[in-house]
């Protein structure tokens, strides 16, 4: 396996595999690294077969933490992820520097910002005001040095995968966006790089997240005429507060493709929420 930290060295190598018509399948990651992870790798080499490459980047990107986030403390494991990379047949690991990728005075500077203005409103981007704008400039970055024919995102980061998706329709990135399932514990808890914050008891707490879609599904399953969105999330929020670990940050029903809200659940619909378990903040989402 390959290991290149830096992004002319990057973008030089990609640019060979281009001209030599090698297919480029590319996992970008914030690291500490699990089998959810892992599974993108696995459905990136299935994407671009034995003759394809295969590279996962890492890095812990400022640009989406807000200021009061968890960014100085997100794990960092690259010794642990590089083993886990090698181990599962990545042919390259691109773990570029900060000054690189965000150059600042008085050796460089940064200015030039991707913005997604429509999926990006609700649910992630109303709580994290700047995230999405980081998420889709890193990814627009990442692209750029890594020039990958396919790129592997998790159904776990829902709204992240359709404003990726929707920057590389407008922008007319020549890539294509494969989302694949979440991977969860056999608890249901959707695995995160987060969890290892939690408490044990925390971690106990934690399968709120599942139970509560679980609830809302059966609930839609069961209704012929449709379930109010506006008592659905009261009852889940009823639900999740009954855990004294655990507070509601939003609960929403979509439109799968707009992300539109909607007032009526069916089947089909979409979910998602976040609820802080103690300090950590944790995402799910599913169809109902
Ligand atoms: P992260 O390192 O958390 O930013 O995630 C990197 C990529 O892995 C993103 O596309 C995530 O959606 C995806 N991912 C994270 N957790 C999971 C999971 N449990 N199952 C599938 N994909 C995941």
């Amino acid at each position: 396996m390959r290991f290149i930290t830096s992004v002319l060295g990057m973008q030089r190598l990609a640019k060979r595999w281009r001209r030599e018509g090698v297919e480029v399948g590319f996992v970008p990651t914030m690291g500490c690294l699990h089998e959810g992870h892992m599974s993108l790798v696995e459905r990136a080499r299935k994407l671009v077969g034995p003759k394809g490459r295969i590279v996962v980047s890492i890095y812990v990107n400022p640009a989406q933490f807000g200021p009061a986030e968890d960014f100085s403390k997100y794990p960092r494991e690259l010794p642990r992820d590089t083993a886990l990379c090698r181990a599962a047949k990545v042919d390259l690991l691109f773990a570029p520097k900060d000054h690189e990728i965000y150059p600042a005075p008085p050796d460089g500077t940064f200015g030039t910002y991707v913005v997604e203005e429509t999926l990006s409103q609700g649910m992630e981007g109303a709580s994290r005001p700047t995230h999405f704008r980081g998420v889709a400039t890193i990814v627009a970055k990442l692209f750029n040095i890594v020039l990958p024919d396919t790129a592997v995102f998790g159904a776990k980061d829902f709204q992240q995968a359709a404003v990726v998706q929707g920057m590389v329709h407008d922008l007319n990135f020549p890539i294509r966006i494969v989302v694949a399932p979440t991977l969860r514990e056999a608890d249901g808890l959707a695995m995160s790089s987060r969890n290892r914050y939690l408490s044990p008891e925390e971690r106990r707490q934690a399968t709120v997240l599942w139970r509560g879609i679980q609830l809302a599904r059966a609930t839609t399953r069961r209704s012929q005429s449709g379930v109010s969105a506006s008592k659905m999330r009261d009852q889940l929020v009823k639900f999740i507060s009954d855990h004294p670990a655990a507070r509601v940050d939003y609960i929403a029903f979509f439109d799968s493709v707009t992300l539109q809200p909607v007032d009526l659940l069916k089947p089909g619909t979409h979910m998602a929420m976040a609820v802080f378990i103690g300090r950590t903040r944790l995402i799910d989402n599913a169809k109902l």
